[in-house]
């Protein structure tokens, strides 16, 4: 049985603990060297969320001293991480089937499908069994740890397509995020866990039997052997993950531990409406043909508010090249659905996908943002990388795909820099692969700031959101104004309404809001008539409630200010109504705002 939580990297952690408490002067450099010198047997490195979480638990034992704070200080992070406001925590699905049949797609099967097990992610989420409680409960230690507030959480839940997961799984799966979060509180109580664990330790076993021995190294042989590769795919992924652990767990019974009934989510989501660490955003991802407008309302009793959608190209004849299962006309439907019910939409696109080329993923990336039936509130781009798990590993060897060149892919990439519209978000411009998965192409995890040091050499810059935000920058209130931007989709006009002021770094975003107007009613009876505020977001460290913030965003009165506004204007527009998709955890303070609550949604009449 693997050893519970951090002993995994023991001796490593130790060693650099050992020299840190020697070492006359600490800083990020010597840490640094010591992470390099003491490489773990997988070649990743320890990370310094790990190391201090770490620490927190093996202080006074083991040869090292007892816990010094001080020690710990010097090596903490800035807090960039909760910079917007907000501590995110992801989470991973376990390894199941994808209905998709994506050739770009990593066949990682210890992994949900396209996530690959030496990504930190996807190896904090092995590391807990892919067990929601255990992750969301330790990653907010690690937060909590590094000095971060967690008393607003947005919990991101990756992996697969999250709509072909079992009902009965994905309730459980949330019920148990939120019960780590109601259990969680201020302060980290390693009894909760580790009692947790006592319970689940005979499920843990049992399932690891299924497919793991005692041996690490008998284990890797094992997981060679089953992987699936590019070159050869004789099997693939959906049917290795079924034969080594959906088919045994079903026979063994073990997937009654996974199951939750709605009664038991209400139950924990009505705890956390109050709780001290609040669930402010929970995303799903998932693909443009497996939502419908029984999926969307289903998603949102889950406590859904975004969800991230698989786009990848608008062109029908590049995503049957790279089989994507769906067309152009399912994700407009998407988007229609996701919209009219008050999601946020944070979409995938993909650049240098086979079939495309840069002029044509030029002009495709346009229409993300020209053609109403899209707009999406936030984006991550993946320009394609070759992974050797994937299909595109054949397409690569007959010659049939070639990765851009660095030239190539900084023109496509500027380009989408420039032509992404204000209201939008760019979340991530490159995913973040290891380089050793990479077989060819870009390696470069930094070409954001490469795409933008080159951009501003020619005088010009992106307007997207992350661009824009205040991200600690000084500013005098007294210079704080209003600026809206609209825009027309198919489905409704839409009023980006945001706060900025100048710096010395140019204007800069503090909050915004967004208020959707609907052109005709949508298909959930619940909104009818209404106006829609999709997001309301204010900017600045996550502070703790009640701490001392002079001219930080959070304590200006921004989100007051935004909500009377879409009052207003919603007013001014012939609407009744105001309803908001409100997350479980923002329940309270929007019935302080003057909300009653509906079925799934909070209204107010104007
Ligand atoms: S739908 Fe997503 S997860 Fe499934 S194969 Fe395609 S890219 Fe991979």
């Amino acid at each position: 049985m693997k050893p519970f939580y951090y002993t995994d990297h023991l001796k490593e952690v130790l060693t650099v603990w050992k020299a840190l408490e020697q070492a006359k002067h600490v800083d990020g450099q010597l840490l640094q060297k010591l992470i390099k010198r003491s490489p773990l047997s997988n070649q990743t490195l320890l990370s310094k969320t790990d190391l201090i979480t770490a620490y927190k638990q093996l202080a006074g034992t083991h040869g090292l001293k007892p816990y010094n704070e001080a020690l710990v200080k010097k090596i903490m992070m800035k807090p960039t991480r909760t910079i917007s406001g907000v501590a995110p925590v992801t989470v991973l699905t376990k390894p199941f089937p994808c209905p998709g049949k994506c050739i770009f797609c990593p066949n990682d099967i210890r992994m949900p499908k396209s996530y690959m097990s030496d990504e930190p992610g996807a190896q904090r989420a092995e590391r807990n069994y892919f067990d929601p409680y255990l992750q969301t409960y330790n990653r907010l230690n690690a937060l909590s740890v590094m000095g971060h507030p967690v008393d607003k959480v947005e919990l991101i839940i990756l992996g697969g397509t999250w709509s072909y997961y079992p009902e009965s799984y994905q309730i459980w799966f949330i019920k148990e995020c939120f019960r780590a979060l109601n259990e969680f509180g201020f302060r980290d109580d390693r009894t909760k866990v580790r009692s947790y664990y006592r319970q689940k330790q005979h499920e843990f076993e049992a399932r690891e039997q299924l497919y793991l021995t005692d041996d690490p190294k008998e284990n890797a042989k094992r997981f060679e052997k089953l992987q699936v590769h590019g070159e050869e795919l004789t099997k693939r992924y959906n049917q290795v993950v079924s034969e080594v652990y959906t088919a045994p767990e079903r026979k063994l019974g073990l997937d009654r531990y996974q199951s939750a009934t709605w009664d038991e989510l209400t139950a924990q989501q009505k705890i956390n409406e109050t709780g001290e660490v609040r669930n402010v955003g929970l995303v799903i991802e998932t693909r443009p043909d497996n939502i419908s407008k029984e999926e969307v309302i289903r998603v949102r009793k889950l406590g859904c508010t975004k969800t991230q959608i698989g786009v990848q190209s608008l062109q029908d004849s590049v995503l049957a090249k790279n089989h994507r299962g769906h067309d152009v006309a399912a994700t407009r439907h998407a988007f229609k659905l996701l919209r009219q019910a008050g999601f946020k939409i944070h979409a995938h696109w993909m650049a240098n996908l086979y079939g495309s080329d840069p002029a044509l993923d030029k002009k495709d990336y346009e229409l993300l943002f020209s053609d109403p039936d899209f707009h999406p509130d936030e984006l991550k781009i993946y320009p394609c990388s070759l992974i050797e798990s994937a299909e595109l590993m054949q397409y690569y060897q007959a010659g049939k795909w070639q990765p851009y060149t660095h030239q190539q892919l900084l023109d496509v990439l500027s380009h989408v820099l420039l032509a992404t519209s204000p209201y939008c978000r760019l979340t991530r411009v490159i995913r973040d692969i290891p380089s050793t998965d990479i077989v060819v192409g870009n390696k470069k995890t930094n070409f954001r700031q490469i795409a933008e040091a080159h951009l501003e050499k020619l005088g010009q810059h992106s307007h997207d959101i992350r661009a824009r935000e205040i991200r600690g920058e000084k500013f005098d209130p007294k210079y704080i104004k209003l600026k809206t931007v609209t825009y027309q989709t198919s489905v409704a006009e839409e009023q980006f309404l945001q706060y900025v002021v100048p710096t010395a770094r140019g204007e800069k975003l503090l909050a915004f809001l967004r208020l959707s107007l609907p052109k005709q009613p949508g298909f959930i009876d619940e909104l009818k008539g209404s106006a829609i505020i999709r997001e309301v977001h204010v900017y600045g460290p996550a502070l703790k409630i009640g701490a001392k913030a002079k001219k930080h965003a959070q304590h200006l009165g921004l989100g007051t200010r935004l909500m009377a506004e879409a009052k207003k204007r919603a007013r001014k527009q012939g609407f009744k109504r105001l309803s908001v998709i409100s997350a479980i955890g923002t329940r309270e303070y929007y019935r302080k705002k003057g909300f009653s609550d509906g079925q799934l949604y909070q209204h107010m009449g104007l």
